[in-house]
């Protein structure tokens, strides 16, 4: 959560850091702040609370000269989103600013002491006890600003990347990373510094990612020294190129991002699948599962592990694991996995699915099941994040980067990897016939076509949605494989149109959520032509009957439902375990005219943010 960016070069770096943060501000949005260092050794700050827009407003109004600044969109966790709050944070002597992305755990024990030693507090921050701990640290022993950011850092108990400039010295910027994000951009006479790689891009395509505990001192014109934080020994310098182009952080004659990346899925699904099923769809080959052969015939159990939307693609990966591979499959929520004590050993593998690859709380639950001997896996989005880097193997969705906070491409591209990954496993485990194989590869490879044509419902999705702009509640049924895609449909109307809605599977409907029905509370119900058909026209029925309005996902050319449901929407017919995938693109639809029609952000929901960092 929250964005950071600095540089540190020749050019102005006010431009750089607001065009910085406004392609960070997906990821905390709530306030934003600016820190520049002249020339003269002036240290100008600039805040304000909401969007980096009003930032702009209020900097304009100042000093916003200087080739050295940092910034910070934030996503509070410690006191609520005001100018106060905002970072960049400066200490109590006037000298030095930083921004923070995470959470300092034990920032009470150290405000109380630094209380005591005279420092008073501005902000309800945790972070602010942070640059006050750094300059407490650098005035009583006199030593260099990356000396006391590392002696501050050694005391703090929590998560973070931070980076610290000071006043007096216009030629220095001090980063660190422990448990949050951080990337550093090499450029021609220029560093650059931020929490993912989207700022830097249009710059440099060189970069370095940051390890975990590991601090860097960027200097003008000296190269760039990176240690452990624990130990000051200098780490070896890993510069990788960066495959981001700008035109993918664009939104490409789009109103917003997520209707943008909602009719990318058709080029997002063929990257996904480019080289993984054999010309004649007899075979899928993972990369992750072909080098780990051995793990994977041995498995005894496999846990998926994850949060969010993720955590419903991987409720529909448990299905497909054990229909292809017959190994018994749980799903547990990261942030409850970690700390429910799990009985895990070397026969169990672990699979953590995230967009990011920088979910706090999957990241917690890797590290637990890598500390009990299970062999983990990863499946993410983002080249080079800390999922893939923590993980013993794994595989990318390869969708490209996903701006919209509300996730579309990266669900479909989590349940493609996961299916992929279930024949694999089942053909290595020969749990699964040459038949189903072909029959299931050939319908993925197609799915590209497939969604293209799924998607030619927008202006029906559109007009129905108009019917429901002001529902204040809704259902979202479904059984068996459509069960999670049911839980995904709820999230996403929940997520950026803010009605309530639940996610249910259709038959416990009536063991309670039916006494909500009335023509009041409509119902999505997931029914394509699949073995459950039958059952859910029944599930479909007894909410006509109780007068509520009912909106029917079906296959092409089933027309049964017709005389049943208010409203149709037709996607095509795939075999069943990949209906998932065709019947959450009108529910992404869905969710999305309903909270345009409402007059919504929904790229920049309320209270979300796109990559969870904190706990
Ligand atoms: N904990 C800090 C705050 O509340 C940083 C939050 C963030 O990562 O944006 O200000």
């Amino acid at each position: 959560m929250c964005g950071i960016v600095g540089y540190l070069g020749s050019n102005g770096a006010y431009e750089i850091l607001i065009q910085g943060l406004k392609r960070l501000e997906y990821r905390g949005y709530d306030s934003a702040g600016v820190a520049l260092v002249t020339p003269a050794g002036d240290l100008n700050v600039h805040k304000s609370q909401g969007k980096v827009a009003n930032l702009e407003q209020v900097a304009a109004a100042g000093c916003i000269d200087g080739s050295l600044g940092i910034a910070h969109t934030r996503w509070a966790t410690h006191g609520e989103p005001n100018d106060v709050n905002a970072h960049p944070h400066v200490s109590q002597s006037g000298d030095i600013a930083l921004v923070h992305n995470g959470t300092i755990e034990n920032y009470s024990v150290l405000k109380t002491a630094l209380e005591e030693h005279g420092y008073s507090f501005k902000s309800e921050t945790d972070t602010e006890v942070l640059v006050q701990l750094i300059d407490y640290i650098k005035s009583t022993s006199n030593c260099s600003l990356e000396e006391a950011v590392r002696e501050a850092l050694l005391q703090v108990e929590g998560a973070y990347a931070v980076a610290v400039v000071e006043k007096n010295d216009p030629d220095k910027l001090v980063v660190a990373r422990k448990s949050s994000p951080l990337v550093i951009g090499v450029g021609e006479n220029e560093t650059f510094i931020a929490s993912d790689a989207t700022p830097i891009i249009g710059y440099t395509d060189q970069v370095i990612y940051l390890k975990d505990n590991e601090m860097a001192v960027i200097r003008r014109d000296q190269p760039l020294a990176i240690t452990s934080i624990d130990s000051n020994i200098p780490s070896t310098i890993d510069i990788q190129k960066l495959k981001l182009s700008l035109a993918q952080l664009e939104k490409g004659g789009y109103d917003t991002f997520m209707l943008k990346e909602i009719f990318e899925q058709p080029n997002t699904l063929r990257d996904c699948l480019r080289g993984r099923i054999s010309s004649d769809c007899s075979h899928v080959t993972l990369s992750g599962v072909e080098l780990n052969k051995e793990k994977f015939l041995q498995a005894e159990r496999i846990t998926l592990v994850a949060c969010g939307t993720s955590w419903h693609a991987a409720l529909i990966g448990k299905r497909l694991i054990q229909d292809f591979c017959k190994i018994p499959v749980e799903v547990e929520y990261a942030s409850e996995f970690r700390y429910g004590n799990p009985v895990l050993n070397e026969k169990d593998i672990v699979i953590s699915i995230s967009q990011s690859g920088e979910t706090a709380d999957t990241l917690a639950a890797i590290q637990l099941a890598k500390e009990k001997g299970a062999f983990v896996y990863g499946v993410c989005n983002v080249v080079g994040a800390s999922i893939p880097r923590n993980t013993d193997s794994g595989t990318y969705i390869h969708v490209g980067p996903e701006i919209g906070v509300a996730s579309t491409k990266a669900f479909t591209g989590q349940v493609t990897v996961l299916t992929l990954l279930a024949l694999a496993v089942g053909q290595l485990r020969g749990m699964v016939d040459s038949e189903t194989v072909k029959q299931v590869a050939t319908a993925l490879k197609a799915m590209p076509k497939i969604i293209k044509e799924t998607l030619k419902c927008d202006p029906e999705v559109q007009n129905i949605s108009r019917m429901f702009t002001y529902a204040h509640n809704f259902l979202y049924l479904g059984r068996g494989y459509n069960y999670p895609t049911a839980l995904e449909g709820a999230l996403k109307l929940k997520e950026i149109s803010y009605i309530h809605a639940e996610g249910y599977p259709a038959a416990e409907m009536k063991h309670g959520p039916i006494a909500l029905i009335d023509h009041e509370m409509p119902s999505v119900i997931i029914a394509p032509s699949d073995s459950l058909y039958d059952k859910i026209i029944s599930n479909v029925q007894q909410v006509k009957s109780r007068g509520g309005a009912v909106v029917a996902i079906v296959s092409k050319g089933n027309t049964a439902m017709n005389d049943i449901a208010d409203y149709c929407i037709e996607i095509p017919e795939v075999p069943e375990c990949l209906t998932p995938l065709v019947a959450s693109i009108p529910l992404q639809l869905l969710a999305y005219y309903i909270a345009v029609n409402k007059g919504k952000n929904v790229d920049q929901p309320r209270n979300l943010a796109k990559s969870v960092t904190v706990e």
